[in-house]
């Protein structure tokens, strides 16, 4: 969720500007990367990208500890922060300089729920690669320009899409400009109305989620999506299954965090008391 105590707030309901900081906050970390304003070839980002990437999954490695959430997603901190992988089989983060600035650790038993929900899933939509988002800094913390993400129980997941009705990924990979993405209230791409939302899958990730969250103590405490677009979630074909299921979604958003919440559902997970 991002931040409704931003100065950012002056500009509610401009998403562009809103994610302009993580853009800026990402890119500009690049840019020192290249000090001398050479143009280099996309090949040769995309090679250092991988060295940077392989050596901070080598720098960051599990300590076998169990995490610990301390205080509350919109105001804590995270002790032994587990690192997401980078990608698994049907499974990948989105951004890689988001990645290796720290933004994707979690608690223990997160990174377990997702990882195991993603092997789950295999079976139950097996053409279908997930994408993750931005969740927490290591040791938790502030994380601009979200206001929650800060004891590692928060993953933003990205929302999977259909072009002309067909799985399509050709989104997915725009890194952290993906976070500008607008859709309408009916869950069509605003840039191009052949792509539109599959509701299903978001519903079948939330059912799985949940699930696994249980056998480990767990549930997902808030869904936060934009609320024009829960009728159409709640009408899919999974949309019975998940009203019974008991998730939690946000009924009331300021207008600026509602309308960042479509090209991303944002889960914060909670322990069963
Ligand atoms: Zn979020």
């Amino acid at each position: 969720m991002i931040t409704k105590n931003n100065p950012m707030n002056l500009f509610a309901g401009s998403k562009a500007i809103i994610h302009l900081l993580i853009f800026l906050l990402i890119s500009s970390c690049e840019a020192q990367s290249n000090p001398n304003g050479k143009v280099v070839s996309q090949e040769k980002i995309k090679s250092s990208n991988l060295i940077k990437l392989e050596e901070f999954v080598k720098n960051h490695p599990d300590n076998g500890e169990s995490s610990q959430s301390l205080g509350m997603v919109s105001n804590g901190s995270l002790k032994n922060g587990k690192l997401m992988p980078f990608s698994g089989k049907n499974f990948q983060y989105f951004d890689t300089s988001s990645y290796t600035m720290g933004r994707a650790f979690v608690h223990s038993k997160v990174r377990e729920i997702v990882l195991l929900t993603y092997e789950a899933m295999e079976k139950e939509t097996p053409d279908h690669r997930y994408f993750l988002m931005e969740t927490s800094n290591e040791k938790g913390g502030k994380l601009d320009p979200h206001h929650t993400h800060q004891n590692g129980l928060s993953i933003d997941f990205m929302t999977p899409l259909l072009k002309n009705g067909k799985e399509y990924n050709g989104l997915d990979t725009m890194g952290v400009t993906h976070y500008f993405m607008e859709f309408d209230d009916n869950g069509y791409y605003k840039k191009d109305t052949s792509v539109t939302i599959n509701f299903d899958i978001i519903a079948l990730h939330l059912l799985q989620l949940n699930k696994e969250a249980q056998k480990q103590g767990m549930k997902i405490e808030k869904v936060i999506f934009k609320l024009e677009l829960k009728d159409e979630l709640f009408a899919c074909k999974y949309g019975d299954m998940l009203k019974q299921s008991g998730i939690y979604f946000a009924q009331r958003l300021t207008p600026m965090v509602n309308s960042v919440h479509d090209d991303h559902y944002h889960v914060d997970f909670g322990f069963i008391k």
